[in-house]
């Protein structure tokens, strides 16, 4: 990247004196890519975390944007008081002796001194969005001047439930003329909400973020925690002899665990994880690289700066928390145009996880069934009934039976399922009749047993057919 100087913007007197008082000698890459375009008043949407300079990078912009004269002319929103804090401070720092306005609203403080200060009249307001609807209720901000409307971390926003508040106040700047909207990640809400928010807007990343996705096939398989060793299995079998797997758990405790499991397994395989000597660890990498062990459990600590170009597979054994880890993880498979696949093992519950690693490098990972057993292998682990993976929140299965509204209503349905399977009512839930279906919700605690008894009973001299909903 080639290097610009802050001098060369021509930045208003004020604003250049203050950088210059802060001893920043050149723009960070966040800044570099978005101010130019800020300061024309076009709309950014801006891929930053914390560190990056992402603050100035609006924060430039907005203060030249400003004149002194007491009347709100930007907003800024920012999820917590801590994060408000900080950016009002930096903003004061960077308007230099331009007298600027600038206020802070948040919740936990005084209401009436806060009312008091912004009817004074402010010119920037940096808050949370709680706040700012409330003393915009109380007459005390009008929204509906303000031309400058900016977002920071608004996948925090997201994370923290203030999207309704945001899309709120958004609603009521009907003379809005330019949003600058920054986010870590790009989560499918995020993405909807730049949509909605933004014009034409130039899509700006700082540079740390700039990970390189590997163009290898990315695949997901839906199983909960009972069934992955099912799903490895599968993987494993369909491996060639030039294969080589690389296996990412979230803890030292599952290296350990599956690194037991596949050996009782007959799975030759090697474990890596911080807690081993330095010299093992060598000797252990030593062997996945010349191929002697084909395949290898590690955690990301560990696996940090491992270089073996023979990978063909990377497995999430557990999703990792960060999108940005998803992508160092794959990143080991692929090298040097060979192909690679990566394969992620996602709970019902981690979908959304999923989703949101897919967004954020714009890569499609679609969920499929795990790979067909090749003919004359053996499963490594059983397929086993996962009721945490069908059940809902309550804890219910959805079964459905073979009656429908001809035969059945649903107090008989549910009287009867009571009687010859002698459960409690309560393990029963919602009951929905068909046509010539119906669906009776039941506890997975007792759904096995339940549906057992359904399959080996006649209701009204017919039999039931119960099956799992999924
Ligand atoms: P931020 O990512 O906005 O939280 O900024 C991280 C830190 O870097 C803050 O302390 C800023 O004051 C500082 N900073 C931002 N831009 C620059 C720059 N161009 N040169 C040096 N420091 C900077």
């Amino acid at each position: 990247m080639t290097s610009i100087s802050f001098n060369e913007w021509d930045l208003e007197k004020h604003v250049a004196d203050a950088i210059g008082q802060l001893g920043w000698e050149e723009p960070t890459q966040i800044q570099v890519e978005a101010i130019p375009f800020a300061r024309k008043g076009m709309d950014v949407v801006g891929q930053a975390r914390t560190g990056s300079g992402k603050t100035a990078a609006f924060g430039i912009p907005i203060i030249e944007s400003c004149e002194p004269n007491s009347s709100t002319q930007a907003i800024v929103l920012c999820p917590t008081r801590e994060l408000a804090v900080q950016v009002a401070e930096e903003f004061q720092s960077l308007q230099g002796k331009k007298g600027l306005s600038i206020e802070t609203v948040y919740g936990g403080t005084d209401i009436e001194k806060q009312a008091k200060l912004l009817d004074k009249g402010v010119d920037v307001i940096v808050g949370t969005p709680g706040r700012v609807i409330d003393m915009s209720k109380r007459g005390h901000i009008d929204l509906s001047k303000i031309g400058i409307f900016c977002l920071d971390e608004a996948d925090r926003m997201l994370d923290m439930g203030f999207f309704p508040d945001v899309l709120w106040i958004v609603e009521k700047m009907g003379e809005r003329e330019q949003t600058l909207l920054f986010s870590a990640t790009f989560p499918q809400e995020v993405l909807d909400a730049t949509e909605e928010f933004t014009e034409d807007p130039i899509h700006v990343m700082s540079e740390d973020l700039e990970v390189e996705v590997p163009e290898i096939d990315q695949f997901a398989i839906k199983v909960g925690r009972l069934n992955k060793m099912w799903a490895l299995g599968r993987i494993v079998a369909s491996m060639t002899e030039k294969d080589q797997m690389l296996i990412f758990t979230n803890t030292k405790r599952m290296v350990d665990m599956l690194g037991e499991r596949l050996d009782r397994q007959g799975v030759d395989s090697a474990s890596l994880h911080g807690d081993m000597a330095q010299n093992k660890r060598e000797k252990i990498l030593d062997k996945f690289r010349d191929g002697s062990k084909k395949i290898l459990v590690a955690t990301d600590v560990a696996a940090r700066g491992l270089d073996v170009d023979g990978i063909t597979h990377v497995v999430n054994y557990d999703l990792p928390d960060e999108t940005e880890v998803y992508v160092h993880r794959i990143g080991r498979t692929g090298r040097m145009g060979r192909s690679g696949q990566a394969w992620s093992f996602v709970s019902g519950s981690e979908i959304g996880q999923l989703d949101k690693i897919a967004n954020t490098w714009a890569m499609s990972i679609p969920v499929v069934e795990a790979p067909d057993l090749p003919k004359g292998t053996k499963e490594m682990a059983r397929l086993k009934e996962d009721w945490d993976e069908i059940s809902d929140s309550f804890g219910m299965v959805t079964v459905r039976v073979s009656v429908g509204k001809r035969d059945a209503s649903k107090l008989s349905l549910s009287d009867w399922i009571v009687k010859q399977a002698r459960v409690p009512e309560v393990a029963i839930g919602e009951i929905s009749i068909g046509d010539s279906e119906s669906t009776v919700e039941v506890h997975m605690k007792k759904a096995s047993y339940v549906i057992d008894v359904l399959k080996s009973r006649e209701f009204e001299g017919r039999s039931l057919e119960p099956a799992i909903v999924s």
